[in-house]
């Protein structure tokens, strides 16, 4: 439970894009706490009663909501002069990456956007080459870093890793889940490592290099070294703080990537990257040496990030509370997966 902080007049003026999404939430929450003036672009309303209610809850913590569309320039260029912005931040969900190219254009405009985050929050997207249709949505991306490097705005690019919760291959938002407890799917051989971070910690860390000298115009990647996990070392933990054996299930590399075939969406997107971290190692198939590239804990030594331990001890506590197991039925897995609504489309 966060508390409410007054915005600082002396803090840098932060624009969110996407507020309402996944990702989005943490970045706002943590730019709030941080008493930075927040503002939230939304697309204009009805937002559904559930986003609405999460907006409220911002606009009770100080933030100003503007309604307007990222792909309209001149609107753009207006309310950044107008709030005088300093830092954009967008968390656009996958369909609007492309927008985001308008955007750039308004903020070169201007001239006065000291720090620009694109929708990332994941991969490397120059580094990593997942199968398709994972590659479109990478491809998407790279077009948008490509734009904010000629455009001259100061940029940071987050590459947060993987959400602290059971990989799910079918599942975009997976850390709204608590791991199975009927199956555990292993990818492969499952001994490939990768590395978890809890939203909160995205959106904490990211609201520290957004005015970070250290990490103007770099990928910052997020390696926590306590959240290095392979996904049977993740299974045994689960077993751990669940006091239970799980039966373990192979899903192949080939079992992925026809998933992936099947051009679905969004699991066959989440497919090809399930395919791209636990079969290929894209995690951690590189190292971090590069003149463009910074890990997060050599800028912060002191601060740590929260383990996976802990947040599967709070899955665990979620599954054994009462309320829970007779909302989801608890033990019928399948069902607490559909619980999370997904619009699919498939083509
Ligand atoms: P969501 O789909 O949860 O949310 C998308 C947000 O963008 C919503 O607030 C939505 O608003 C807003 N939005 C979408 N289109 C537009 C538009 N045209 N104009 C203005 N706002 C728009 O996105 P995610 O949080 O899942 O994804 C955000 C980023 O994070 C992506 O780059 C994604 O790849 C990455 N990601 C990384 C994960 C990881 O494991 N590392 C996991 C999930 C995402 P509205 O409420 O109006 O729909």
């Amino acid at each position: 439970v966060m508390s409410t902080t007054i915005p600082s007049p002396t803090k840098a003026r932060v624009l969110i894009i996407g507020a309402t999404g996944f990702i989005g939430k943490f970045v706002a929450e943590a730019s709030l706490l941080t008493a930075h003036p927040t503002y939230l672009l939304l697309r204009p309303p009805p937002l559904v009663p559930s986003k609405d209610v999460i907006v409220k809850t911002f606009q009770e913590k100080g933030a100003i909501v503007i309604h307007g569309a990222i792909n309209n320039k001149d609107f753009m260029e207006k309310i950044l002069k107008e709030y005088e912005i300093d830092i954009v931040i967008s968390a656009i969900g996958a369909e609007g990456l492309l927008d985001q190219l308008t955007l750039v254009e308004a903020m070169k405009s201007v001239k006065t956007i000291k720090r620009f985050l694109a929708s990332e929050f994941g991969h490397d997207v120059d580094r990593a080459d997942p199968v398709e249709p994972g590659l479109t949505m990478y491809k998407e991306k790279r077009l948008v870093r490509r734009a904010v490097e000629q455009s001259g705005v100061p940029y940071t690019n987050i590459c947060c890793n993987s959400i602290a919760s059971w990989p799910y291959y079918d599942n975009c938002h997976p850390s709204q889940l608590p791991p199975p407890l009927d199956q555990l799917q292993i990818y492969g051989h499952g001994d490939v490592k990768a590395y978890f971070v809890d939203g909160i910690d995205i959106g904490k860390f990211t609201m520290k290099v957004v005015d970070d000298v250290r990490t103007v115009n770099k990928n910052v990647h997020f390696r926590p070294s306590n959240n290095c996990y392979s996904i049977n070392e993740l299974a045994s933990l689960w077993e751990m703080k669940t006091g239970r054996t799980i039966p373990r299930v192979t899903i192949s590399e080939d079992d992925l990537l026809a998933v992936a075939a099947e051009n679905c969406k969004p699991r066959s997107i989440v497919a090809s990257f399930t395919h791209d971290i636990f079969i290929r190692g894209c995690q951690v198939n590189f190292k971090i040496d590069g003149v463009d590239d910074v890990e997060i804990s050599t800028l912060y030594p002191d601060e740590a990030f929260r383990s996976l331990e802990d947040c599967f001890e709070g899955f665990a506590l979620m599954i054994n509370d009462n309320t829970y197991k007779v909302e989801h039925k608890i033990m019928a897995t399948k069902s607490v997966l559909e619980a999370v609504p997904i619009t699919a489309s498939c083509g």
